[in-house]
């Protein structure tokens, strides 16, 4: 099948470079021309590890190209992924005006049957609409357009790994040929049967994804419902956190042995300064959103999204009670994307915090190791510094407001001969707190109230 790809962002470029890497002969487009200029010098417009030499790999083995011309990549293929973005409104949905773009200008394109497949994050009844939209505006009469859901579970840092070793493929269809031909175009990685460009690094060895077939309907709703519940995990961790520091209790211990349980589960119990990037935030918004328009009280989520905007408050909190008078003081923020290993800074807590500083009068300088110039864009007014060391110098606090572990990593020493203060607030809780304190620093992180060194309380 030859498979066009819809909007180059994240998770259309993984899309069509890991479907080439299988494969599939692929072409790429976007509304953003620039962007395809970029691409087909090879040059890529986003950091995601291991993607830039996917993406040339396959363009020199002629699997994977490039085109500005929407209607072109429409016209020479069989399937398409649409992978445009579906942001949030004012009012929380999901604005879904490039759907609307991308299906009239398929259904005015098509001359040939063709299946349309949504990758991008949309609310359940989507998929209706888009038949609709498929129907009404095809200027070709019994040309067949079928639509199917294929929400994407990649994760920003290791999508690469994600796409190619997911746990489950989750596919909403209508009809058995489309269900047959998804099957197809994911048989590679249903079997695990291909050359792993990821290999030398240490790609994981996994067993078989799960095919999970699904009503169109169900599919949207599953991608939806998984990552609100994500975004619960990890505001029950933050409101657990706050707890722990009122009792003397740290929240590490405590998620370290909640999360041993097989029914919680590890992961996504990280306390510290909430959740962020393109999709959690939005998804909670829009999926919310959805149970207020067909009359649901999901109340449950509207507490994730106060107790995720409360941890920046809290954040500021500390940094006051640190500080005393935050105007007029330089403060250092290492960490700008909203999490490690990419320079995504689309909601950012960072982001979000660097703004309440300014806001507060404060001098901000900050460095992340790759999301510079993506922030740069957004955030006018800070000085941006060439390492942690050089955004340490003269501060009176310095902010963790990302895990990379390229801070765990940094000389703590250096770094407290250079501050003015040497105090550290860590917002990921990355950091050895007794470590630091042993080093001479004053520390505090969230939850962890038995790392908080006297003299923090300078404003009590
Ligand atoms: P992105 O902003 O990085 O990419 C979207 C791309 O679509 C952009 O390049 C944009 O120029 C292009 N586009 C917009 N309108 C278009 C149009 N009318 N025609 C052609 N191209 C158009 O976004 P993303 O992070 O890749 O997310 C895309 C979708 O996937 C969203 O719905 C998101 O929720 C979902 N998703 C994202 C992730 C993630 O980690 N980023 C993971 C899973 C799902």
């Amino acid at each position: 099948m030859r498979i066009a790809v819809i909007g180059t962002g994240y998770v259309g470029l993984v899309t069509g470079a890991c479907l080439a890497s299988i494969g599939h002969e692929v072409i790429c487009t976007d509304c953003d021309e620039a962007k395809i200029r970029l691409l087909e010098k090879g040059i890529l417009p986003i950091f995601e590890p291991g993607l830039d030499t996917m993406v040339t790999a396959e363009m020199r083995k002629r699997r994977l190209a490039f085109t500005a011309d929407v209607r072109q990549a429409v016209a020479a293929s069989d399937a398409i992924f649409i992978c445009v973005g579906t942001p949030p409104m004012e009012n929380g949905d999901a604005d879904l005006t490039a759907i609307d773009q991308v299906a009239r200008l398929i259904a005015t394109v098509s001359r040939s049957p063709k299946l349309v497949i949504e990758k991008s994050t949309v609310p359940a009844q989507t998929g209706q609409k888009l038949k609709q939209a498929l129907k009404v505006y095809s200027r070709s009469a019994g040309t067949h357009l079928s639509v199917a859901s294929n929400p994407e579970y990649l994760r920003e840092g290791t999508a690469i790994d994600d796409f190619l070793h997911p746990e489950r493929i989750v596919i909403g269809v209508e009809d058995e040929a489309a269900a047959r031909d998804l099957k197809e175009i994911y048989r590679p990685i249903l079997d695990q049967r291909f050359d792993c460009p990821m290999h030398e690094s240490g790609c994981p060895e996994t067993t078989k994804p799960e095919w999970l077939v699904t009503t169109i309907n169900s599919a949207e709703l599953i991608k939806h419902a998984s990552n609100s519940f994500l975004a619960l995990k990890i505001s029950y961790a933050n409101v657990l956190a706050e707890l722990c520091e009122e009792v003397d209790a740290n929240v590490d211990e405590v998620t370290r042995a909640v999360g041993r349980d097989p029914r919680i589960g590890p992961h996504f119990l990280q306390a510290g300064l909430g959740f962020g990037g393109f999709c959690l935030p939005k998804d909670v918004q829009a999926f919310l959103r959805l149970a207020e328009r067909v009359g649901v009280d999901f109340g449950l989520l509207r507490e994730v999204e106060r107790v995720n905007k409360r941890q920046i408050d809290r954040m500021v909190a500390k940094i006051r009670q640190a500080l005393w008078v935050i105007r007029g003081k330089e403060i250092g923020v290492l960490g700008l994307a909203f999490k490690p290993n990419t320079d995504d800074v689309r909601f950012s807590p960072a982001i979000e915090l660097i703004r309440r500083l300014l806001m507060e009068g404060a001098s901000v300088r900050a460095y992340d190791p790759q999301a510079m110039e993506k922030a740069r864009t957004v955030l006018p007014g800070v000085q941006f510094c060439t390492n942690e060391y050089e955004v340490a110098t003269g501060t009176d606090a310095l902010i963790i407001a990302t895990e990379w572990a390229d801070f765990r990593a940094c000389d703590w020493q250096r770094i407290h001969a250079t501050m003015a203060r040497p105090l550290v607030l860590d917002g990921r809780n990355l950091l050895n707190g007794q470590k630091l304190r042993a080093l001479g620093f004053e520390y505090d992180s969230f939850g962890r109230p038995d790392l908080i060194a006297e003299k923090m309380s300078l404003a009590a």
